[in-house]
C-alpha cells in the first residue's frame, strides 16, 4: 500500500491519512496499534490527555517497521500551558512514549481565556531547535489564533488539526491554511458513529465507484488536501479505510459531500471550549 505524502512548511513530510488512537489503550490497544502499522499506517496521532501514550511506545517497539519510518505526533495538555511548562510537559510525554522524539508536538486547544497559547508556542520552537520534536504544530486553533502565533513568533504551525468531515467541511479554515502553508489534518473524520456514512448522497456515491461510503468520505478528505486519522481497533476496517488511493472523486461528487454542512458535531468552539 503506497500512502502519497503531503510536505510541511519544515521540509519534512507528512502521510496523506495517519491513525486515530483516542480510547484505544492496554494490551488490546497496543494490539491495535501494531496492526494498523502492519496494514500500512505511517502516521500515529496521540496526546497526553489520552492516557495511551505508553501504549503508542510500545506498538512502535512491537512493530516490525523502523522507528524512522513512523510518525509519531503528541499533544500538549491544557494543563501544562506556559514556557516552562510545555518544556516539562514534552519531556513527560517522552518518559510516557518511551521514545527519544516525537515527529510532531501540537498544541491540543487554545484556550484563549487562559492566554499562554504564545508562550507555549516559544518553547515549542526551543523544543524544535533541540531536536526533541521534528516538526510543531496546533490543533483547534483559530486564523485569529495562528494569525497571532505568526506575528509574534515569525514561525508558522506546520499543522492545524480540527474538527473536519462532511457535516463540517471547514472551507474557510482550510482555505487560510492553504495560504499560509499549514496542513490541515481532520479529526473525527468520519464524525465518530455519527450518520454520516449512511447519508444517501455517500451511499450513491459509494455504490458509483464500487467502494464503500466511509471508503468515499476518507477520499473526500484527501482530495480537499486533508490529512484524516480515522480510528478504528478492527483491522478490517483499519485496511478499508487506507485503501484509498486507488480511485477519485470528480469535482462534483466532492462538493455534493461537503453540501451535507451542518456545523460542529463533538468539538467545542475554539474561543470558548476548554479542557486542562
Ligand atoms: P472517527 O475516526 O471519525 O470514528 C471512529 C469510530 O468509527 C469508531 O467507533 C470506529 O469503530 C468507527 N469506524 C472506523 N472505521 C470504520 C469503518 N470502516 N466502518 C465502520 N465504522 C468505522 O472518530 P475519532 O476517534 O473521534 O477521531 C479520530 C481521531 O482524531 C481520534 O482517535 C484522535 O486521535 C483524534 N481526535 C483529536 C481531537 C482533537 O481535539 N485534536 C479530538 C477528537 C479526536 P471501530 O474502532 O470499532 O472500528
Amino acid at each position: 500500500m503506497s500512502i502519497p505524502t503531503l510536505d510541511l512548511n519544515n521540509g519534512s513530510g507528512l502521510p496523506a491519512i495517519g491513525f486515530g488512537t483516542y480510547t484505544l489503550k492496554s494490551d488490546a490497544g497496543i494490539a491495535s496499534m501494531v496492526s494498523a502499522i502492519d496494514e500500512g499506517y505511517r502516521l500515529l496521532d496521540s496526546a497526553m490527555n489520552y492516557e495511551n501514550e505508553t501504549e503508542v511506545g510500545a506498538a512502535v517497539r512491537a512493530s516490525s517497521v523502523q522507528r524512522e519510518e513512523l510518525l509519531v505526533t503528541t499533544k500538549l495538555p491544557g494543563r501544562h500551558h506556559g514556557y516552562t511548562e510545555t518544556i516539562a510537559s514534552l519531556e513527560q510525554s517522552l518518559q510516557n512514549l518511551g521514545l527519544d522524539y516525537v515527529d510532531l508536538y501540537l498544541i491540543h486547544w487554545p484556550l484563549p481565556r487562559v492566554d499562554k497559547y504564545v508562550d507555549s508556542w516559544r518553547a515549542m520552537i526551543e523544543l524544535r531547535d533541540r531536536g526533541l520534536v521534528r516538526s510543531i504544530g496546533v490543533s483547534n486553533f483559530t486564523p485569529t489564533q495562528l494569525t497571532r502565533l505568526i506575528t509574534e513568533t515569525g514561525v508558522t504551525p506546520a499543522v492545524n488539526q480540527v474538527e473536519l468531515h462532511p457535516k463540517f467541511p471547514q472551507a474557510q479554515l482550510r482555505e487560510f491554511h492553504r495560504e499560509h502553508g499549514i496542513v490541515t489534518e481532520s479529526w473525527s473524520p468520519l464524525g465518530n458513529r455519527s450518520d454520516i456514512t449512511s447519508a444517501p448522497i455517500i451511499t450513491a456515491i459509494a455504490e458509483a465507484h464500487g467502494r464503500t461510503p466511509t471508503q468515499v468520505v476518507l477520499r473526500w478528505h484527501t482530495q480537499l488536501a486533508a490529512v484524516p486519522i480515522p480510528k478504528s481497533a478492527n483491522p478490517e476496517r483499519q485496511r478499508e479505510n487506507i485503501t484509498i488511493f486507488d480511485f477519485e472523486l470528480t469535482e462534483s461528487e466532492i462538493a455534493q459531500i461537503s453540501s451535507l454542512e451542518s456545523g460542529r458535531l463533538w468539538g467545542g468552539d475554539p474561543d470558548t471550549h476548554e479542557e486542562f
